[in-house]
């Protein structure tokens, strides 16, 4: 029914077939505010089972793009931080905060890291999606308490290096996420890949 109201029933039968926000990670990168840098909805979705939110847990969120990854934790029940240094995007984090009605559980934190990581409060997980370097992984040794819970994807060759020496010394779990998507290819279909995503999870 064009009429149908969208209004929530208790028992949801009122409710049109596919209206409202889905309840789990991976959700459409067109419901984000996003300049192209946002980490795809499969990925997004391991990304997010992999740092394991629990209500009212906290997340350090490096290299925040549009903030997408910070959004789907704090719908989860968390509270994160945001860290990105690129004004465009501190304005995109800002528009998603906003249009998911995060502003008591997410905030910015505009700035680089590990600089910008001095005097937060402390985290049970950190993702790093953008900045990751020695020196980050070093500073993070430090900062962070025994039992929380470090997820970094890479889709360079210089980043993934990074892991994978992190791995051999730190241990944890390596990941290879490889997608491929069946798009037009003359008049019949083919699958285009992406780009492979390493991801490395470790408990602190
Ligand atoms: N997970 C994000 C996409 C991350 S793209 C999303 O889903 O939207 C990587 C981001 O890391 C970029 O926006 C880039 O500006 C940021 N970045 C690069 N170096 C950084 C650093 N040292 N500290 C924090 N952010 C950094």
């Amino acid at each position: 029914k064009a009429d149908a109201p969208v209004a929530v029933a208790l028992d949801g039968c009122d409710l049109p077939r596919g209206r409202g926000l889905p309840a789990v990670p991976g959700r459409p990168e067109a419901d984000f505010a996003h300049d192209g840098q946002i980490t795809k909805s499969p990925i997004r979705a391991m990304t997010l089972a992999a740092l394991a939110p629990r209500a009212g847990e906290m997340l350090w969120d490096i290299g925040g793009g549009s903030g997408a990854v910070s959004v789907e934790w704090a719908l989860a029940g968390g509270r994160a931080v945001t860290i990105e240094p690129r004004e465009d995007r501190q304005r995109n984090i800002h528009l998603n905060i906003e249009a998911f009605g995060l502003q008591d559980r997410m905030t910015l934190r505009p700035g680089a890291a590990p600089e910008a990581l001095e005097g937060l409060p402390e985290p049970d997980a950190v993702f790093v999606g953008g900045g990751a370097s020695g020196p980050l992984f070093d500073r993070l040794w430090q900062l962070l308490p025994e039992g929380v819970r470090l997820v970094a994807n890479a889709v360079t060759l210089e980043t993934e290096a990074l892991l994978a020496a992190r791995h051999a010394s730190h241990g944890g779990r390596l990941l290879r996420m490889e997608l491929c998507e069946a798009t037009p290819l003359g008049g019949l279909r083919g699958w285009q890949p992406a780009r492979p995503v390493t991801q490395w999870q470790v408990v602190r």
